[in-house]
């Protein structure tokens, strides 16, 4: 493998950081978890999307630069060191768009990415249900045929932001009488404010409000928001599911940057050696997770899937996440305890990390009998 990067690749890094220096805002925003936050969030999308920064790897024609995976990578390298703020597009970036260049027609292409790059249509993941996390195939949630669509009803949970998004994508049941729990269900887009939707936001340990269950009653989705054939739902979700928990969720960017910060806020806390090796762990940590996902991206883009390693990613950031925020509160001491510190807050997030984008049991589990080939466990 080369891991030198092409002259066009350093020009086009050279040039986001450029874009970058001259536009991240001065103080960051407020949290993307409240009203307040999610509309500053939309505006600096907005100001990232009209030069076309958003999305940088897609297509020119909905708003990309056509970079690549590495290109992308790079950019998001770039973005976190620049101390950018989060994304509040994330969801529909990273899980729906994947799944609309792979499943979509281009009339959902040319309709749905564009007001997604620009933050104008923000996208909330409706697939867990109370009953049905880790074990997603078991949902209830059902559409119905109707003229010209779908009435779709059932209770989805736990969805990231659903309380301030515009829309949603998530998986039906279509047909109840198929022979297996994962099949006929059908892949739909609906709209967070269409008649019979009820949003209703869960109380979350930091008490902020965009966190929500979905209750739908009868909700109307024209055929043309049903991604792929109907009953092929659940092979059309599984093929994002790897986008999400390998790649594009959590960049080694993220890391690298937060990994910088722990060592800067080491080094004006008086080098205390008592924490030396949990930071250097950090920072090996840190670039071994890069090197890793540009190894999966480089075979990627020689036409391999990212396929079951995209759990060992998974398991990797959300783990290193817990460590690199509680090395930083031990440093801090009391001073980190306070609500305001930008570390408590990334602890308190990092501590739901081994619980989305499906559970680290699950992902062991993936692991084990994917890629080691042991026998399946018990369930
Ligand atoms: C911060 C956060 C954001 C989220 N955002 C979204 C979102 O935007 N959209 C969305 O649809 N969902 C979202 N989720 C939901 C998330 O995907 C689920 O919580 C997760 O898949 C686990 O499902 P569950 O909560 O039903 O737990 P369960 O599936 O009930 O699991 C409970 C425990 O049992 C373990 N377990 C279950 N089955 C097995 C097994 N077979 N082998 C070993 N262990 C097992 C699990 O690993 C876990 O530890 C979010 C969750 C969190 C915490």
């Amino acid at each position: 493998m080369d891991l030198a990067f092409t002259e066009e690749e350093k020009a086009f890094r050279a040039e986001a950081r450029a874009w970058l220096t001259a536009h991240v805002p001065g103080s960051p925003l407020p949290s993307l978890e409240t009203a307040e936050g999610f509309a500053a969030h939309r505006t600096w999308e907005a100001e990232l999307a009209a030069e076309r920064w958003s999305v940088v790897n897609w297509p020119a024609r909905y708003g990309g630069r056509e970079t690549g995976l590495i290109g992308w990578l790079a950019f998001e390298e770039e973005y976190w060191a620049a101390g950018a703020p989060g994304r509040v597009g994330q969801n529909g970036i990273s899980l729906l768009a994947p799944t609309l260049f792979d499943h979509g027609t281009e009339e959902q292409r040319a309709r749905v990415l564009p007001p997604m790059a620009t933050g104008e249509v923000v996208w909330a993941q409706a697939w867990s249900e109370p009953e049905a996390g880790s074990d997603l195939a078991s949902l209830r949630s059902r559409a119905v045929r109707t003229d010209g669509g779908w009435r779709v009803s059932g209770q989805k949970t736990w969805s990231s932001r659903a309380a301030f998004a515009d829309r949603a994508f998530g998986l039906f049941r279509s047909d109840p009488e198929a022979s297996k729990p994962h099949q006929g269900l059908t892949y739909l887009m609906f709209d967070l404010r269409a008649p019979g939707v009820t949003v209703r936001p869960i109380g979350r340990l930091d008490g902020k409000p965009a966190f929500a269950e979905l209750f739908l009653d009868e909700v109307f989705v024209p055929d043309r928001d049903v991604i792929g054939e109907p009953g092929e739902g659940w092979r059309i979700a599984m093929s994002a599911a790897g986008n999400e928990r390998g790649l594009m969720l959590r960049s080694p960017g993220r890391f690298l940057a937060a990994a910088d910060r722990l060592r800067g806020l080491w080094r004006q806390q008086g080098s205390p050696p008592s924490a030396h090796d949990r930071v250097a762990d950090a920072v090996i940590g840190a670039r071994a997770y890069q090197l890793f996902t540009y190894a999966a991206a480089s075979r990627f883009l020689e036409g391999a899937s990212l396929g079951p390693e995209s759990s060992l990613n998974k398991v990797f950031w959300s783990e290193y996440d817990i460590a690199l925020h509680e090395t930083a509160l031990d440093l801090l001491g009391d001073e980190g305890e306070s609500a305001d510190s930008d570390w408590a807050e990334g602890y308190v997030f990092s501590l739901a990390g081994p619980i989305y984008a499906g559970t680290n049991e699950i992902q062991r589990d993936i692991v084990a009998e994917r890629l080691l080939g042991l026998p399946k466990g018990r369930r």
